[in-house]
């Protein structure tokens, strides 16, 4: 495992301090299976999540790395103030454990917050959270699904989330599926639809071909439930 790790070295854009943070070689990976909302398990025994959120050992910035370089002046002065000062120096630049992701995922929340960040950052933050507890069948993960489903309805609405790197297509598909794997089938077939009548569909095909899939299989789970009562 450790020959999977490297060390990626940073600047903090808080503090401007140096340190190395854990990055995973994407090459030697090997699939073993992909899940309906994204999420990626590896046969290699680790998870590339684990290393997805950068934390500067000194202020406790931390952010993903696409964000890590994008705050503003104003932004730093909040971090300062209101996570830096109350900080002790800690290292989240080794081999992390499980506690030490989940709360790296929670410092970049809090930030992610106090910052306004767009709802498809803080949104996606938290449905990898969601896959982390998911591996460990912690029960949270149900929570952050739910959160990461209200942060991602809301983007959908009032965000150009192309900018987090997202696209209406496959964000519609991901609401769709977020609102299935929570047991909302009306609201999960509501958004499988939107996915699968938006104007770029053509372009998503792999989508497309998901969507219709699992469109399908909320209906019948609707439907079954409906007969349970
Ligand atoms: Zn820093």
């Amino acid at each position: 495992m450790e020959k999977l790790l490297y060390d990626k070295d940073c600047v903090c854009s808080v503090c401007k301090y140096n340190f190395t943070t854990k990055k995973i070689r994407t090459r030697p990976l090997r699939i073993k299976k992909r899940e309906d909302d994204f999420n990626v398990i590896y046969k290699n025994n680790v998870n590339p999540n684990y290393y997805y959120i950068w934390v500067c050992p000194v202020c406790g910035y931390a952010a993903t790395e696409r964000e890590f370089n994008n705050i503003r002046e104003n932004q730093i002065k909040m971090v300062k103030k209101m996570v830096s000062s109350k900080w002790k120096e800690r290292d989240f630049g080794g081999v992390r454990t499980f506690k030490e992701a989940e709360e790296s995922f929670k410092i970049a929340l809090f930030i992610a917050q106090i910052l306004k960040k767009s709802k498809a950052y803080t949104g996606g933050v938290c449905l990898r959270l969601a896959w982390l507890y998911r591996e460990v069948k912690d029960p949270r993960e149900q929570e952050f699904l739910a959160y990461a489903l209200k942060f991602f309805e809301e983007a959908y609405q009032t965000e150009r989330i192309a900018e987090a790197g997202l696209d209406e297509v496959t964000l519609a598909y991901l609401n769709g599926e977020l609102n299935r794997k929570l047991g909302h089938y009306n609201e999960a077939i509501k958004w499988y639809g939107i996915a699968l009548e938006h104007p770029n569909i053509k372009r998503k095909r792999q989508i497309q071909l998901k969507a219709r899939e699992q469109w399908r299989r909320a209906r019948e789970q609707h439907s079954s439930e409906k007969a349970v009562e």
